[in-house]
Formats: C-alpha cells, structure tokens, sequence
C-alpha cells in the first residue's frame, strides 16, 4: 500500500476510534440507591465514581483514586479514568492508555466481569457458527440445486445425499450440518477441505449453546450472586439470607464467612465445624479460628490456626498467630510469626496491613475461595443439566459430522457429480456428455476454442452465450460483495477466504451485540471499551472483506 493511502487509513481509524469513544463515554447511570446498599463498598465506590462525574478535573480525578483504593479489583474506576483523562496528545494518550489497560486486566480478579466477557464471546463464536453454514447454503445452493436436480433426472439413485436432511427433526444443529454438506457437496480440490473443517467446528455447538444457557441460568441466580458477593468482600447481608441451608461447600463456605463478617460469631463457628466433616480445608480452620479469636478463646484460634498450617502453611495463619502472640504479649513468638507470614507473601501482608491500619482492633485476616474457585463452581452449578447422550448433545452429532465429513471424502473425486460450463453456464455430466473435457467447460465451448473451422455462426453463437452469463454471474458477485464479507467468495468457490472474513465479521457482530446485554451484576457498568474494540473490527472486516473480493472479482479470479 502506498504511503498516501496508510495515511488515509490510520486517519479514518482514529477518527472511528474518537466517535466510538464519545458515544461509549455517556456511561447508563442508575437512579439511586437503597438506603442499606450504602455501606458496601461496591455501592461506596459507585456514589465517589458518581461524585467524581459531577467534579471538576483535578478534584474528579482524586475522587477516582480514592474509589480504586476502596475497590482495587473493580475493573470500574479504572475506566473512568481512563474517559477522564482520555487525549489525543501523545504523551497523556499512553497515560490514559495505562488505565485502559489496568481496567482490563482488572477482570480476571472481578467474578461477574470475566464472567460476562466469557458469555460475550462464547455467545459471539456462537452467533457466527449457526450463521455461517445459513450464509453458505444462501450462496452456493441456487447454483448447486440445478446441479442436484440434473444428477437426479440422469440418475434417481443421487436423490439419496437428500436423506442427510433427515436427522434435522432431532435438532437445529443437525439441520446446519446438513445443509452445510449439501451446499459444499460439488466443490473440488481445496475448497473441500474447508467443508471438512466447517462440518468439525460445528461440533462444538452444543458445547457452546451448553455454556450459553450456563451462563444465562448463572447470570441470574442468587446463590451464586450471594457467594461473589461475600467471597469479593462486597456484601454479606444477602449472602446471610440466600445461602442457609444449603448442600454445596462453596455456598456453605460462603455462608458461614459472611455469618462471621456480620458479627454472628458463634453460628459461623457451627458453620465451618460442620464444613470440616466434609474436607479438612486449612482456611476453614483459620476462619474458624478467627471466629474462635472473635469471642476472645485465644487458645482455641491458636490450635485452629496451628492445625490448618499441619494441612498447608497460609501467610494469614502466622500473621493471625502473630497478632494473637502478641495480644498475649509475647512478642518475640509475635515478630517470629509475623517474619515467616512476610517471608511467606510480602505483598499481600502489606496491603492488609495498609487497609486495616486501625490497629487498636485485633485484625486478623481471613481466607476466601479464590475466582477461580467461583468460576468453577458456578459453571458446574449452571452445566449441571447438561446431557452428553441427549440427541442435542454433543455426542451424536459428532457422530453425524463425521459419517458427513467420511461421505464428502469418499465422494470428492466422483464421477457421477454433474459440472457447470465456466464459459456457458450450461449443465452436463458423464451420462449426457461422452468425453468430458478436463477444463471445466462443455464439450460445445471447449470444441469452438480449439478448432477455428467450425461455423462461424456456431461461434459467435458461443461467444454471446459466454459473454451473456459472464456478465450477469459478474453482476451478482458486485451486489452481493456489498453485504455480508465472504457471501461472494462463497459463491465463487473460495471458501477458507469466505469462512474467514464471515466469521471475523459476524462474531464482531455478534459480539457487539452482547457486550451492550451482558451487563449482568456489573450494572450500571458496560464494558464499553470492548463494544468500541468490537465496532472497529466490525467495520474493519466489513471493507476488508469486501475489498478482497471486490480486487478478486476485478482481476477475474472469481
Ligand atoms: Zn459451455
Ligand atoms: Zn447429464
């Protein structure tokens, strides 16, 4: 590309990457809050990001610091930030960058946030799997159904590929397996293998349509909303009602930490006594002697804490046992303990240290499930219906794919497949056409080529024949290289092209889509600086693709 054309190109892009912020920056504020919601910090940093939008800049800025600190894994400040200060000056656009960057990397700590991006794009590559094989079928079935009706009037027997349509009565996904084979039933060579690859993928739908309703049965439900919620420190008031009673460690796990933040002492302590029957957990033991520290049994929470490190050694059981040593003034067993949790996890010691600076309380840390835990857990609890062997399942359609996927290769050089005239668009096959010539046209064409003493009638009878359908196929190809990238380079037979540009198109689509729904739990939060990133790439693959096809088309090659 020459150098006035890049120029051009990045200009658009930035401009598209300035409109897309504007648009992005009007955040959707809720009204207000309940009273009790007050004294969360999720709800606390939601009032001082509020506040802060109220502000002038410099005091703004402070007010979004001071929400960071309150929540540092709230990927949420962080984009705030990052619309505050966003600049095109090249110093500052990295600064605001940075927060952009911190703000991302801020979902893998956050439960609902990476729980959404996963919805996002699962639910994009979704979208575009059960959309690409309709968009084959659109384009190369009108021109190969002649193809199967010719095959069929030689031969009734070739009515027999229609009975792949068959199994679609048990399922949606089998019908898009079908219709993917019929449509990619009459390509040779290379082309083929990109209906092998499509028939593979399809796989994996309902895997994925699997994780679609997990994550949407997920999304919603207050067990698992109960358990973040305690498990991120953000509330313990729902947890203390939701969660009672119920069967799975997690959820037990989280009902007693949040019986014990709430300040029901001894209910927490029956809680996690009860949890040691089922597994010996060292952070069981030092919540649990935590609880046993609360209601001042010292002796008892060293145990506990001591039993926990005989299961794994913990940083916040020798800092916990620091804290009580040196409440029983012993301080050289207190700066012994503290020495081995520091040497242990320096960081971590640090930043409770700074966040519960109020020392006349004894402050002890506590243990929660990690967000891998969360997730795991939350996906199990979502899969759980989830049935391999059911005819929507994923096993038998793999077992269709493949039977597919063995058809389309045994019969990728056979003869009794009926060929369209390149020149002419006539129809033929072995049956109506004695010898066939190797070069993709009807014997009329291949024989007013080769030999010039023919009648001169004939001829100029084939040349308006091939000019006519030339031109009208050409005509197709440039309205279609207006809609969806790949649809003409489906129709002209390029198919790993055509399956990459779709797919890249439509999962951005897709994707784009669900980034303005899939907001759940993190309301009033989008994750806007993906809905930006997805609209970039939409429009970049739009003309891309259609570019690509449109240069091919110019030179011929379709
Ligand atoms: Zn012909
Ligand atoms: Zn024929």
């Amino acid at each position: 590309m020459c150098l006035k054309k890049t120029s051009l190109l990045f200009l658009f892009l930035s401009l598209l990457l300035l409109s897309a912020h504007l648009l992005s920056a009007q955040v959707l504020w809720a009204k207000h809050l309940s009273e009790e919601a007050l004294v969360t910090p999720e709800a606390y940093t939601y009032l001082l990001l509020e506040e802060a939008r109220k502000k002038p800049d410099p005091e703004s800025l402070e007010l979004i610091g001071k929400a960071i600190k309150v929540s540092p894994d709230d990927p949420a400040p962080y984009f705030e930030l990052f619309d505050r200060t966003f600049s095109l000056h090249p110093q500052k656009f990295f600064h605001s960058l940075n927060y952009l960057f911190k703000g991302i990397s801020a979902y893998t700590k956050s439960f609902w946030w990476f729980f959404n991006l996963t919805g996002i794009l699962s639910g994009a590559v979704l979208t575009a799997l059960v959309l690409i094989p309709i968009i084959i079928a659109l384009s190369r079935l009108p021109l190969d159904i002649p193809l199967m009706a010719h095959e069929i009037e030689e031969n009734t027997r070739a009515a027999g590929y229609l009975l792949v349509l068959l199994p679609s009565v048990l399922g949606p996904y089998y019908f898009l397996a079908a219709i993917c084979f019929l449509s990619l039933m009459h390509l040779k060579g290379r082309p083929r293998y990109a209906g092998y690859l499509l028939l593979f993928v399809l796989i994996f739908t309902p895997l994925l349509s699997a994780y679609m309703k997990a994550y949407l049965s997920v999304s919603s439900s207050p067990e698992v909303k109960a358990a973040v919620a305690v498990n991120e420190g953000r509330s313990n008031v729902y947890a203390t009602e939701v969660l009672r009673g119920k069967a799975e460690d997690p959820l037990r796990f989280s009902y007693a930490l949040a019986l014990q933040r709430e300040g029901r002492l001894r209910a927490a302590a029956e809680e996690y006594r009860k949890l040691l029957n089922s597994g010996r957990d060292p952070r069981v033991y030092i919540n649990l002697g935590n609880c046993y520290a609360g209601m001042r049994r010292l002796d008892k929470a060293i145990e506990m804490y001591n039993e926990s490190i005989k299961i794994k050694p913990l940083p916040s059981a020798y800092y916990n046992l620091s804290m009580l040593a040196r409440e029983k003034l012993d301080f050289v067993a207190g700066d012994r303990y503290f020495q081995q949790a520091s040497d242990m996890d320096f960081d971590r010691i640090a930043q409770f240290r700074e966040l519960r600076n109020d020392l006349k309380k004894l402050a002890l840390m506590e243990e929660t499930l990690s967000e891998r835990e969360l997730l795991s857990f939350a996906l199990g609890w979502g899969m759980n219906n989830l049935k391999p062997l059911s005819v929507t399942g994923p096993l038998l359609l793999t077992v269709f794919s493949f039977l597919l996927i063995a058809v389309l290769f045994v019969t990728r050089e056979s003869s009794s497949m009926a060929s369209r005239c390149q020149k002419c668009g006539k129809l033929y096959c072995t049956a109506c056409e004695r010898r066939i010539p190797r070069v993709g046209m009807c014997t009329e064409c291949f024989r007013s080529m080769i030999s010039f003493e023919s009648n001169p009638a004939e001829r100029i009878d084939t040349i308006v024949k091939t000019h006519n359908y030339l031109k009208r196929r050409r005509r197709i190809l440039s309205v279609l290289s207006f809609t969806v990238p790949g649809l003409t380079l489906f129709y002209g037979g390029r198919m790993f092209s055509g399956l990459f540009f779709s797919f890249m198109f439509l999962f951005s689509a897709a994707a784009l889509v669900f980034s303005q729904i899939f907001t759940f739990n993190i309301q009033p939060y989008k994750h806007n600086w993906l809905t930006s990133l997805l609209f970039l790439m939409l429009v970049f693959f739009y003309l891309s693709g259609n570019l690509y096809a449109i240069r091919r088309l110019r030179k011929g090659w379709l």
